[in-house]
């Protein structure tokens, strides 16, 4: 018999929108809403929770301060020193037993941080991931196949309860024992898949090796975020898995995943507004910056109950998009993020971010998208070494042949970041493959 859902491939739901009423709203009538949920998120913290209390007490400010939205930039920052400050429980603002489930952030940056959910942050929680999978085009038709670790980290069960709100039929196969993952989209027919970009590549991967024909899969959309990825990375995972590749941002201070998703426009992830005030800073005087320019994203949740955040410095740098989208919802878009200030090279003075490596190399035929970039200090100076997976035709060519293949590579590195980089060959198949995060830079130059 064959399965209808195998005729999804082209999006007919794009027009689908989950919750038109809070997504579509004209923006005065938004900012008013946020403008309360503000000022009663505000009222809330000063009263439970010490950390917030104590620094605006230090100012003198209140919620009577916030006349306009304009006046959220008055109030101080919540960084991550300050979750760690009071690590576990010191900035839940509802007593532990309130509190239905606790998750905590991936520890990518160091010790992980604790938040806490109520029953009603959890009902709000899945209802933004089942905005953001409609949007991506999911519907009860769809089988979700979640490949995200389940676990303290968010992503897993921030989808796996967004998928079976819409009515999916949601397969919790959690990341890992990839040719098992395989099996199981070739026989339970699964239509969505939800991991990591790089985990989605090391699945394409894999399936070449086994010799499975992506086509022959039911997979239409890919759900993916929890990294960066460039729009490169994109259309290869596209090519070679035979979906539409949507993306996804969140992180766990502020929810998990369900802050923003593209639509079917792929034009920018749209941030839920009705939810989170979005800000974009100078990250190096906090200062805000005028709508459209690149910065540091920060977020200030407003309905959440037992973990509101206030101006959370998220160090993503992304920009907003306020221009109309052709999908009719209002709220903002976010543009993919070129990764974390924290991830951010330096090297010679210069700023580089792995995604724009990424970008030069899945452009350069021969490579492969595998890459992992070696970071160090020789005789007080940074040098910085990408070591790339390149096909066996250039891994074996002759030494000739492969000496102008590294020559045009760092070239075009060079032209691109601005600064000159080594590059070496290696191996096919010699990269580690993620089944979660990738980890692409090695800085030996600590310690
Ligand atoms: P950790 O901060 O320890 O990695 P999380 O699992 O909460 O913990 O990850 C959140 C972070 O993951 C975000 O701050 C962001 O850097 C990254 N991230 C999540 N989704 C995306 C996405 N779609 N694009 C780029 N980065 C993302
Ligand atoms: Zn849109």
């Amino acid at each position: 018999m064959t399965d209808t859902r195998n005729n999804m491939k082209i999006d007919r739901h794009a027009d689908r929108i989950w919750d038109p009423v809070n997504e579509c709203m004209a923006r005065e009538e938004l900012e008013a809403l946020q403008l309360a949920r503000l000022r009663e998120t505000i009222d809330r913290v000063s009263h439970s929770v010490p950390c917030y209390r104590n620094k605006f007490a230090k100012i003198g400010l209140g919620s009577k301060d916030l006349q306009t939205l304009e006046d959220l930039s008055l109030f101080p920052f919540t960084t991550k020193e300050d979750l760690r400050l009071n690590y576990p429980y010191g900035m839940f603002a509802v007593p532990l037993r309130q509190v239905v489930r606790i998750h905590s952030s991936s520890g990518t940056t160091g010790k992980p941080t604790v938040v806490g959910y109520t029953r009603n942050d959890l009902q709000t929680w899945t209802e933004l991931a089942a905005r953001f999978m409609t949007a991506a085009g999911v519907t009860e038709d769809d089988i979700v196949h979640v490949a995200f670790g389940y676990g303290l980290f968010t992503g897993a069960f921030g989808l796996h309860y967004g998928a079976e709100r819409i009515g999916a039929s949601v397969i919790p196969m959690s990341s890992g024992n990839t040719d098992k993952q395989i099996m199981i989209m070739q026989d339970y027919r699964s239509t969505a898949l939800v991991c990591t970009p790089s985990y989605a590549l090391t699945i394409a991967d894999r399936m070449e090796r086994l010799g499975v024909n992506p086509a022959e899969l039911a997979l239409r959309v890919g759900l993916f975020g929890a990294e960066p990825w460039s729009e490169e990375m994109r259309r290869e995972i596209q090519n070679r898995l035979g979906l539409v590749a949507t993306d996804n941002f969140g992180l766990s201070e502020v929810m998990g995943p369900g802050i923003a998703g593209e639509c079917s426009f792929q034009c920018g992830m749209h941030l839920f507004e009705d939810h989170f005030i979005p800000e974009i800073i100078d990250p190096d005087t906090g200062e805000v910056l005028p709508p459209g320019s690149v910065g540091e994203l920060v977020l200030t949740s407003l309905t959440k109950e037992a973990f509101p955040m206030v101006r959370y410095r998220t160090r993503d740098i992304t920009c907003l998009d306020y221009s109309p989208c052709l999908c009719g919802r209002t709220h903002v878009r976010m543009c993919k993020t070129s990764g974390r200030s924290d991830d951010m090279l330096i090297i010679k003075g210069v700023n580089v971010f792995p995604t724009q490596i990424e970008e030069v190399l899945f452009q350069v035929e021969g490579c492969e998208p595998h890459y992992q970039l070696v970071v160090d200090r020789v005789g007080g100076m940074d040098t910085l070494e990408v070591q790339v997976e390149v096909n066996e035709r250039i891994f074996f060519d002759e030494m000739k042949k492969q000496r102008a293949f590294v020559d045009h590579l760092e070239k075009r590195l060079a032209s691109s970041l601005g600064v000159g980089a080594r590059v070496k060959l290696v191996e096919p198949s010699s990269m580690p493959r993620y089944e979660g995060k990738a980890k692409r830079v090695i800085d030996r130059r600590q310690g």
